[in-house]
């Protein structure tokens, strides 16, 4: 990847030098250049910048006002920054480093040791880059179910856990809905498992369609799936829920799934609810819902109790 340079010091001679050495090493696509740290600061929000060499002397901002700076955004934390300093400067050289500068150089500059200390935060940059990409990818493969790419159960306890701790401060709805595929076991006894796993697909998609951006939707167990919608009564999740179960029992298979009718069975709940101060009291509610859409003959939605409630739909 190409990288880019901003150099900030007051100095059109230090800043040309620099550049004159950093050129005929190849090291950089793109140099930025600013005279003191307002200007060098204003660079880096509207350009991508790999590594800053920072004078500390400079008219107007400082070096180390520039370090403070950036210290107040946490998107730049990780950016190296190499402090510009005199031979004898030990003082300002250690409280550079306290600031949050990387290293430092010292003026006059010996170009290899210019070179070879970019070079080298250049690289931890690089290294640091990639480890974020992997956390990030690591952090969404565990939050991810990796047969529909919907949410897990984990992540979903988790969303829907601060989504009770809000409602509970702030006041407002939170509904919730609980899905379970009817005789799904047949399906698969019917066209294989393999089969049954993109019928499990198509159904997460389907669940997706219905819902709001806003909304979440996470894979809870083998052939269930949960919606959570937050700021929606019950009322409003009912009315979901059934465009969901319509829409599930209008889908179309094709290849060797054609001809097979899917039915789903929903249960409702919605917060706050007298008695019901937790989670797992929350899915519960949902759950009861649910079961009792089974029994009362699949393909159906079904919602808590309204006695425990008061307003049914
Ligand atoms: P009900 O209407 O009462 O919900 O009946 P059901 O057959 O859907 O429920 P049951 O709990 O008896 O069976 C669920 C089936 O889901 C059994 C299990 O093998 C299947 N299943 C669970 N996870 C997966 C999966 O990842 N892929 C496939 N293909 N099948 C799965
Ligand atoms: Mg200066
Ligand atoms: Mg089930
Ligand atoms: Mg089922």
């Amino acid at each position: 990847m190409p990288n880019s340079i901003l150099i900030i010091d007051d100095s059109a001679t230090v800043r040309e030098q620099i550049i004159r050495i950093l050129e005929s090493y190849n090291l950089f696509s793109r140099y930025y250049e600013a005279e003191d740290g307002l200007e060098g600061f204003k660079k880096l929000l509207s350009s991508q910048v790999d590594i800053i060499l920072c004078d500390l002397e400079m008219p107007r901002i400082d070096g180390f006002k520039f370090l403070s700076m950036l210290k107040s955004r946490p998107d730049l934390q990780d950016l190296p920054v190499l402090i510009l300093t005199g031979m004898n400067d030990r003082d300002r050289k250690i409280r550079g480093l306290e600031h949050g500068a990387s290293d430092y150089i010292t003026k006059p500059f010996d170009p290899e040791e210019l070179v070879a200390r970019v070079k080298i935060h250049l690289k931890i940059k690089s290294l640091q880059d990639d480890l974020k990409r992997s956390n990030e990818l690591l952090l969404e493969l565990s939050n991810t179910d990796h047969l529909t790419g919907l949410f897990n159960r984990r992540y979903m306890m988790g969303a829907l856990g601060k989504e009770v701790q809000r409602s509970i401060r702030k006041g407002g709805n939170l509904s919730l809905i609980m899905l379970d595929i009817d005789h799904f076991k047949r399906v698969n006894d019917t066209y294989g498992h393999l089969q049954g796993d993109v019928v499990l697909q198509k159904v997460s998609l389907l669940l997706q369609k219905e819902l709001r951006s806003y909304d979440c939707a996470a894979r809870y167990g083998g052939e269930e799936f949960v919606a959570i919608l937050p700021d929606s009564t019950l009322k409003e999740a009912v009315f979901v829920a059934e465009r969901i179960r319509l829409s599930i029992q209008g889908a179309k298979f094709s290849d060797e799934l054609a001809g097979l009718n899917l039915t789903v069975s929903l249960g409702v709940a919605c917060f706050p609810l007298e008695g019901v101060s937790t989670v797992d009291g929350f899915i519960k509610l949902a759950d009861d819902a649910l079961y009792r859409a089974k029994n009362n003959g699949r393909n159906r939605v079904e919602f808590q109790d309204p006695g425990e409630e008061g307003h049914p739909p």
